[in-house]
């Protein structure tokens, strides 16, 4: 696998490891806490990642999502579909820079729900604009909350066990695609 940061995966002293640490949503592989969770459906992808994680464990923050190391005459192989986000450096790039290492140092400006990001976002046509022009850091922050359709939010908890934490991050999963499914244009 291809780390996006290669220091973050490096290094696993940072991380919140107390007894409840695995009932947040965070990172499943480097343990990292972020409000935009990459959820990961493409068996390539998973399978690209370098440490066998156990099933469900499919959600990652911006730095560990799969990119794919092979390439070819005609460049890189894909490990998502062609016209994914997931693909896309440039919308990955956004959501680079607001991870943090424990809950309790959430940023306020923050918002009390973090975003279950899927290959397929329906997003503004000029959302690269509205995110990019000069802004403080907060009003950034909530834009990109805002680009997103309410369907992928998912609140933030402390749940009761690991399973429980997965279970809803499926069941928002689920959410999702029906959502896109209803609503496509
Ligand atoms: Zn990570």
């Amino acid at each position: 696998m291809l780390s996006r940061s290669g220091l973050l995966s490096s290094d696993t002293d940072y991380r919140y490891s107390s007894n409840d640490c695995n009932n947040f949503t965070r990172c499943c592989l480097c343990g990292i806490f972020s409000p935009f969770i990459f959820y990961v459906d493409s068996q390539a992808a998973i399978n690209c990642i370098k440490i066998a994680l156990p099933p469900y464990h499919n959600f990652f923050c911006v730095n560990c999502l799969p990119q794919p190391t092979n390439t070819t005459e005609d460049g890189p192989i894909s490990l998502y579909w062609e016209g994914s986000l997931f693909n896309n450096n440039d919308f990955l790039s956004l959501f680079d820079g607001y991870e943090y290492y424990h809950p309790d140092d959430r940023p306020t400006y923050y918002r009390n729900y973090d975003l279950i990001i899927t290959e397929y976002c329906e997003l503004p046509p000029n959302y690269m604009r509205i995110v990019c022009e000069p802004m403080p850091a907060s009003v950034r922050m909530r834009k990109l909350y805002e680009i997103f359709p309410a369907v992928h939010q998912i609140p933030l908890n402390n749940y009761s066990s690991i399973w429980e934490m997965f279970s809803k991050v499926e069941q928002k999963y689920g959410e999702i695609l029906k959502y896109y499914l209803t609503h496509m244009h």
